[in-house]
């Protein structure tokens, strides 16, 4: 059994969609980056890389890449959740929290749950998802921008089992 841990945070302005978690929440911003800026989902990747000794999704999606422009970011999961397949690691549980002081998330947080079940072959109960806000305090206070926080639990594969199976069967 290992443990991973993942930080992102994308600053909010306007002219773009708000993505978190694999859903689109209405929103007067949206978060600024080089793919959909789903912060929720690249501080999960990278807790997913760190997990396994891997280096973070900078490294392994780098905004310089051309093909990562506005890519949604539940294919960088699915890219990541293969590179622990091929690595014979499979995702036992996540555990995450957003950091928002505008919208209000929490009433999106089963869909983002269901979503990102889905994108990782997981049962929903194997992803935890919170929101907080800042309490006012600091740039995330202003809602200059949201951030999240994410832990994973990963273990290797039996030998016997496909790397490739998904581990849980919904
Ligand atoms: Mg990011």
């Amino acid at each position: 059994m290992r443990v991973g841990f993942g930080y992102d945070i994308h600053r909010l302005v306007t002219g773009r969609k708000l993505v978190l978690g694999g859903v689109e929440i209405p929103h007067s911003r949206g978060l600024e980056g080089h793919s959909d800026a789903d912060v929720l989902s690249h501080a999960i990747a990278d807790a997913l890389l760190g997990a396994i000794g891997e280096r973070d999704i900078g490294h392994h999606f780098p905004n310089t890449d051309a093909s990562i422009r506005g890519m949604d970011s539940q294919e960088i999961l699915q890219r990541v959740q293969a590179i622990l397949a091929a690595k014979r690691f499979a995702i036992v549980n996540i555990d995450s929290t957003i950091v928002a002081e505008e919208p209000k998330v929490g009433p999106h947080l089963p869909a983002m749950r269901a979503r990102l079940a889905q994108t990782l072959y997981l049962p929903a109960d194997a992803i935890g998802i919170k929101a907080t806000t800042n309490e006012g305090l600091g740039a995330l206070g202003r809602g200059e921008g949201i951030a999240a926080f994410a832990v994973a639990g990963v273990e290797r594969v039996e030998p016997s089992v496909s790397p490739d199976a998904p581990r849980h069967v919904a």
